[in-house]
């Protein structure tokens, strides 16, 4: 089996991505505001187990091609290993386990009963046919299966994957134990095989539920709000929809082809269909084209950033003119620029709580597979908005008390309940 513990102490290097580098900063910060135990903190910034395994594929032209891919489980403390599968050429070993501590540190601070994983495919999926990219997920699969399963580790959908990758994954596992449906394995699966209602709006609908509450807590309101969005996938048009259901006004949206403005409020179902029939907004004329970092500069009332990492950075933390941000994507800020944020008075819905949607409703697509018995849309969407803003307002409280920016204050709360959680447990053997 090509497994490879992290035992080695002197090969650190997929300790030193810039993505888990930040996250450490983050973590010690936070950890001085709590006081946490320094031999949890020795635990906590270190992945338990990373896994690497080479994965052969019989491509169309029959040639044999060998990917390289990874599953990253970095604390389990909280319960099975949660986290998703990205199938990208970028994929390395460091930015695995960055994701995978992010995992860990979002679903602490949802207060959802998971440990946090990540993992990935070094390869551009774009070039593979439909068969060749079901070898590679089916071969994958069988390479980490020791590793999986219902109540070890769930994967999810990421970028490069979609609800169709995780019905062969499914079905994979399910092969190799014996033929019997597993469908607890993964989650983001297609409705038919035990998939969840309300799974696909759920991050979209999250960054609205939380944008909502952050504009309570500051006097303001939704209805009549300007809102700009970056990036208009899964994350940034779902967000669009509900924001406009509120009353909202989206005054500009971005994708890969550029922004999008109408100071009046943009029509987003017709650019959603647009969007869906061209596969971008490119060629969209009812409306003023503008730079992505014109977007970001906006003046208005809230901004979504909901499609890469990195975006808000020191050089133009200064300039934005939104009186809230809520993080959609992963990362889109750097710790520099939170802090000017911060002390500009803008308040942020960091990305851990504000794109929890995702994983919250996969958390609740896991247990109506154990359950076999599936609920409704309506109450898919209740229990989401129960979780996110009670993770929400807990945050809120805790930033408050501790006179401390949204983000700090969302990483000290969930080391907190990892700490709390992993001194009851003690260390095995002893
Ligand atoms: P997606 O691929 O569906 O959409 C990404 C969007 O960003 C597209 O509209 C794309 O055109 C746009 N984009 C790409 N480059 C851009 C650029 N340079 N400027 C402006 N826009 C650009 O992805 P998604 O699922 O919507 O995910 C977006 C972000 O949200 C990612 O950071 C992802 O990790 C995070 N996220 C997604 C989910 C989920 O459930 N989909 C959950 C949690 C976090």
């Amino acid at each position: 089996m090509p497994v490879h513990d992290n035992l080695n102490p002197h090969s650190e290097a997929h300790l030193n991505g810039p993505l888990f580098q930040n996250a450490l900063t983050t973590m010690r910060e936070a950890a001085k505001i709590i006081n946490c135990d320094p031999n949890i903190m020795e635990r906590l910034t270190k992945p338990r187990r990373c896994i690497t395994v080479s994965v052969p594929v019989r491509m169309d032209d029959q040639s044999v091609k060998v990917f390289t891919g990874y599953r990253v489980q970095y604390n389990a403390t909280l319960g099975p290993y949660k986290g998703g599968i990205r199938f990208h050429h970028n994929v390395d070993l460091p930015e695995v386990v960055g994701l995978a501590a992010l995992m860990t540190f979002k679903n602490s601070v949802l207060g959802l009963p998971l440990g946090g994983a990540k993992g990935g495919v070094c390869v551009d999926p774009t070039k593979l046919s439909r068969n060749e990219k079901q070898g590679l997920t089916r071969r994958y699969t069988s390479e980490i299966s020791h590793f999986v399963g219902p109540t070890k580790d769930i994967p999810a959908p990421d970028v490069g994957t979609d609800p169709q990758t995780m019905a062969w994954f499914m079905d994979t596992y399910s092969q190799e134990q014996g033929g019997y449906a597993q469908p607890g394995v993964v989650t983001g699966k297609p409705v038919e095989i035990g998939g969840s209602l309300g799974r696909n709006h759920a991050t979209g609908l999250g960054v609205i539920y939380t944008c909502e509450r952050a504009m309570e807590m500051k006097g303001a309101t939704m209805k009549g709000a300007r809102i700009v969005i970056q990036g208009f996938g899964n994350v940034g048009s779902f967000a669009a929809k509900f924001a406009t259901e509120r009353g909202s006004r989206v005054i500009a949206v971005s994708d890969v082809s550029g922004g999008y403005f109408n100071g009046d409020g943009l029509n987003i179902i017709e650019m959603i269909e647009y969007a869906k029939t061209n596969k971008s907004l490119e060629g969209y004329t009812k409306a003023q084209k503008i730079s992505n970092a014109d977007l970001l500069e906006l003046d208005c009332d809230a901004l979504l950033p909901c499609a890469l990492e990195g975006q808000i950075d020191t050089h133009n933390a200064e300039k934005i003119k939104a009186k809230f941000i809520v993080e959609g994507a992963n990362g889109p800020m750097t710790n520099a620029a939170t802090k000017i944020i911060h002390q500009r008075g803008i308040h942020l819905v960091p990305d851990v709580i504000a794109n929890g949607g995702g994983v919250i409703v996969s958390y609740f697509e896991w247990v109506q597979d154990i359950m076999s018995f599936f609920w409704d849309e309506a109450d898919v969407d209740t229990k989401l908005k129960g979780i996110i803003l009670k993770a929400y307002d807990n945050v809120y409280k805790f930033q408050a008390e501790k006179q401390t920016d949204m983000r700090s204050a969302a990483m000290a709360v969930s080391i907190q309940r990892l700490e709390k959680a992993m001194l009851l447990r003690g260390l095995y053997p002893r």
